[in-house]
């Protein structure tokens, strides 16, 4: 079974345009922006044109209100990070003299949200006095996921728009529900792999925010679920390797190349492993190639230019090997070349 989410989890987490955490991923805003730009499929393929803009939503991020606000004196309504960055009000161009909070049409939002694709059942529970079945007890139940599918597709609009934290706030809610399934029905693959993704996006939200604390703890857990599905699937693999090069990217930055080290090489045995257990795919050697040139970046980083350029090397050889196999497919052969290019010009430095 192909889970949707597993799908785009890949693509949310994709690392084209990071081959090695030290050259090219060092610009801050051209990561915001391929994050943004990779962050703009629903999981669970819920579709962007079935949300009207209406009264709870805003108009500069195109999501529900989050922390609504209205521009004095004009009376217009946005959420407060959204607005915050302007001078004039972008809807009828009045000079916003100061900002206050709506606490009622948040409120309204908020129990909008609340009852989104949730039906009422009543379930039979046993009277404790008369020890007779009633049928009282009022349960929100979500049906067919469309909660999860909603909320994350409000959460992608606000993070494309850059409200990061009304993102989070929207992705929260959607792993608590998930959580209390994974509590009712126990660790299924369609449970995991779905909490794993949101969990991940998390942690793109909290690294947009210059979060490293949470956004390590949140890979970690996306991490955790992940690692509870067979490995069958590339998908999966790919997902689960990316979310932990991710946790050590973080730590590249933040200094402790050790413990980079030991993700990259965490990493590289997830992609190696899936290898050896089934037939080859032309993106999974471009995976490892990737890996292996992380591991060796850091490795120079600490000193070991040995491994270093053995790293370096054996990944251009299964590059190499792999030319004719990514022909058919042009993304794939760009992908193969561009990492070839970057590859070489690492050798030559050393
Ligand atoms: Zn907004
Ligand atoms: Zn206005």
């Amino acid at each position: 079974m192909a889970c949707p989410f597993v799908r785009s989890a890949s693509r949310v987490q994709s690392e084209d345009t990071s081959v090695a955490q030290g050259t090219l991923e060092r610009n801050d805003s051209s990561n915001k922006s391929a994050a943004a730009a990779a962050v703009g499929k629903c999981p669970l393929g819920y579709d962007s044109g079935s949300f009207k803009l209406g009264p709870f939503s805003c108009v500069i991020c195109r999501a529900l209100l989050f922390q609504t606000s209205k521009c004095v004196p004009c009376g217009h309504i946005f959420c407060r990070l959204c607005i915050s960055r302007f001078e004039d009000c972008p809807l009828c161009g009045a000079g916003i003299e100061s900002l206050t909070a709506h606490d009622e049409l948040q409120q309204q939002v908020d129990q909008f949200i609340e009852g989104h694709a949730r039906v009422k059942r009543s379930i039979p529970c046993v009277n404790e006095d008369s020890g007779q079945k009633e049928t009282s007890n009022v349960m929100y139940e979500d049906v067919s996921l469309e909660r999860g599918s909603f909320l994350v597709q409000q959460a992608m609009r606000a993070f494309q728009a850059q409200n990061l934290e009304s993102a989070s706030a929207r992705l929260e809610l959607c792993a608590a529900d998930i959580k209390e399934e994974l509590e009712r029905h126990g660790p299924t693959p369609e449970i995991c792999s779905q909490l794993g993704a949101v969990l991940g996006m998390l942690g793109d939200c909290s690294r947009s925010m210059g979060s490293t604390g949470p956004a390590i703890s949140y890979y970690n857990e996306s991490v955790e679920m992940l690692s509870k599905l067979p490995v069958k699937d590339s998908e999966v693999v790919h997902a689960l390797s990316v979310s932990i090069n991710k946790m050590g990217d973080l730590e590249y930055y933040a200094g402790d190349l050790t413990a980079a080290r030991a993700h990259y090489a965490k990493s590289l045995d997830v992609r190696r492993s899936a290898l050896q257990d089934y037939s080859e795919l032309s993106s999974q050697v471009l995976d490892i190639a990737v890996s292996l040139a992380k591991v060796a970046d850091v490795d120079r980083a600490l000193g070991n230019n040995g491994p270093a350029s053995e790293g370096f090397q054996e990944a251009i050889k299964m590059l190499e090997n792999l030319s004719g196999n990514t022909a058919e497919s042009g993304s794939l052969e760009r992908r193969r070349l561009s990492i070839l290019e970057f590859l070489h010009g690492q050798t030559k430095d050393a």
